[in-house]
């Protein structure tokens, strides 16, 4: 995808209009179109970074914070309870744009949990070797 043409480049830089929940010179945080829930919360980076791995560490030791910033005012502000922070990485993550988002998704009371998983049975043995295996790599 080339940076002129991403839709999320060209929102973060306000060349197309949003619901700008914040912004600073090198994030905004706007409201996404098809919410989770009410007040469903996207922060993009003004600079163009595919996923995660792409991510610069200015960038990266920031927007964590930023969305526990953002949580915590969709607290006091919506009523929600609590919120998720996800950011999907590829397209078997569940990732449809290709530049860098953390959702901030509020959760409120009744609902429920929208990040869930059935938890598998591996041996120890299996858990040391797939642990082995991605230490290799780092
Ligand atoms: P992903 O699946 O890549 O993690 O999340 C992409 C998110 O971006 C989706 O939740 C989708 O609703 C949202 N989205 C996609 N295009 C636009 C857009 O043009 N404007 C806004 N505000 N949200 C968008
Ligand atoms: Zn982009």
């Amino acid at each position: 995808m080339k940076e002129d043409k991403c839709i999320f480049c060209r929102i973060a830089n306000g060349e197309i209009p949003s619901a700008t929940v914040y912004e600073d010179d090198q994030f905004r945080a706007i409201l996404d179109m098809g919410p989770a829930s009410k007040g469903h919360t996207l922060i993009l980076p003004k600079e163009h970074f595919k996923d995660v791995c792409e991510l610069k560490e200015a960038y990266a030791s920031k927007v964590l914070s930023l969305g526990g910033r953002i949580g915590a005012a969709m607290k006091k502000s919506l009523g929600c309870s609590g919120f998720n922070l996800v950011q999907n990485n590829g397209e078997s993550a569940g990732q449809t744009v290709f530049h860098f988002h953390l959702h901030v998704i509020p959760r409120y009371d009744g609902e429920a949990p929208i990040v869930t998983w059935k938890p598998g049975s591996p041996t120890q043995e299996e858990l040391q070797e797939t642990a082995k295996r991605i230490h290799a790599e780092l």
